[in-house]
């Protein structure tokens, strides 16, 4: 299949680095997907490949003048079509990290985002709490400034990476101002983790917990009461390259349904000429082609400027992960028993496409914010 053939052949550099690495983490991948600790193996393959570069900016040890989402979305779909765990762990030393690079100082970009790019640390990005998961101005996490310090105490939970990751930047009320984001690192007295609840599909996941953690004022990442703005940001490119892990593991779904479809005879016949099997597959084709066009277009539009487009990255997240649970749906149902198999590729396919409608945004959410985004386009 075609896959990827509209991009450019600048990126063939990236492409060909992305499938070294999924040729390695092959082997792996079982395991790790079924873990929710950090695999050092995985972890390992990635620090060699060099992709963690494509997240920083090129003058704090990145490849590009600047974070390119195009290049990100190559990697993640290649790497969600192997190894979820991969494809988790290179997404996050962005998601962690592109706050710093949007609007941290300097001196935070210097001393953090090398080490990013080069693996050294891992980041974490912590927003939700409890009681706070889509309705992010509800956060209870507490900043109070006093005496040049900042005194940090709440709950976050379900934190990506959180646990191992070297630093998290958290978002916090700050007295009257607002939301504020802070990089705290992890070793900050008073910050602890514990693991979150296991998922149905394993993910490096926990809570952290914030009890009189003081950092100094230079901690604050943007201006006080602005805290969304650089988590906004964030959002515009990686739902974007949510979307197109979702395409990568649509297009493995459907490779293997195909695959099956062909080989396999009931009624005297291929399953893939059966009409309504052929049914099932075609239009698994068309969702995955469709959602990989609407993922590169979203990526191309916040490579220029990612708030002036984040509706174009919600609607791709929105129609591929859509798109992905129903493609692998219709695969597993083609492939009738086979397709059940626990750890086959596409029982892991069922149960990985499942939160990438969750997290990052949740579908209905974000069909609010594309609505009222639509409401203000046409006049
Ligand atoms: C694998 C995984 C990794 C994660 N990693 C991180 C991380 O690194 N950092 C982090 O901060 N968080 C992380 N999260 C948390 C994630 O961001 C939240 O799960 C997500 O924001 C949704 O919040 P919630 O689960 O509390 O659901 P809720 O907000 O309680 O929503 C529940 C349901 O109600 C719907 N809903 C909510 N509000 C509305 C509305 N106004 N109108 C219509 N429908 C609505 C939602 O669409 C959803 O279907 C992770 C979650 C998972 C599963």
């Amino acid at each position: 299949m075609g896959a990827l053939t509209l991009l450019d052949p600048a990126y063939e550099g990236v492409r060909q680095a992305a499938h070294d690495a999924a040729k390695k983490l092959a082997a792996i991948a079982i395991e790790a997907d079924n873990s929710s600790g950090l695999h050092p193996e995985v972890y390992s393959i990635l620090r060699g490949s060099g992709l963690w570069e494509l997240v920083v900016p090129a003058a704090y040890g990145g490849r590009n003048e600047s974070v390119d989402p195009v290049a990100i979305c190559i990697v993640r779909e290649i790497l969600m079509g192997v190894c979820s765990a991969a494809d988790s762990l290179f997404a996050l030393q962005g998601i962690g990290s592109f706050a710093i690079t949007m609007a941290g100082t300097d001196a935070q970009r210097r001393e953090w985002l090398p080490k990013v790019a080069s693996g050294e640390v891992l980041a974490a990005l912590a927003l939700s709490e409890p009681l706070a998961g889509s309705d992010l101005k509800n956060v209870s996490t507490r900043a109070q400034l006093a005496d040049g310090r900042i005194t940090l105490n709440g709950h976050k939970s379900f934190i990506s990476n959180a646990g191992v990751a070297g630093y998290y930047i958290v978002l916090a009320q700050e007295g009257d101002v607002g939301l504020s984001a802070f990089l705290v690192p992890a070793d900050t007295p008073g910050l602890t983790t514990e693991p979150s609840p296991e998922l149905g599909a394993p993910h490096l996941l926990g809570d952290v917990h914030l009890v009189d953690v003081t950092l100094p004022e230079s901690a604050r990442i943007g201006a006080p009461g602005e805290g969304l703005k650089p988590v906004l940001a964030t959002l515009a490119v990686f739902r974007a390259s949510v979307a197109a892990a979702a395409v990568g593991l649509a297009q493995v779904a459907l490779e293997e349904a195909t695959r099956h479809a062909r080989s396999r005879e009931q009624f005297g016949r291929p399953l893939i000429r059966l009409g309504p099997v052929a049914g099932l597959l075609a239009d698994a084709w068309v969702d995955v082609e469709s959602a990989r066009l609407l993922t590169y277009r979203a990526a191309e539009l916040a490579r220029t400027d990612p708030l002036a487009h984040l509706e174009y990255s919600s609607m791709a997240k929105l129609a591929a992960t859509e798109a992905c649970t129903r493609v692998v749906d219709r695969c597993v149902q083609v492939c009738g028993r086979w397709g059940l198999i626990k750890d086959s590729r596409l029982e892991r396919c069922q149960r990985q496409a499942r939160p990438m409608r969750i997290y990052e945004g949740a579908s209905e959410v974000l069909r609010l914010g594309i609505a009222r985004q639509l409401a203000h386009e046409v006049s």
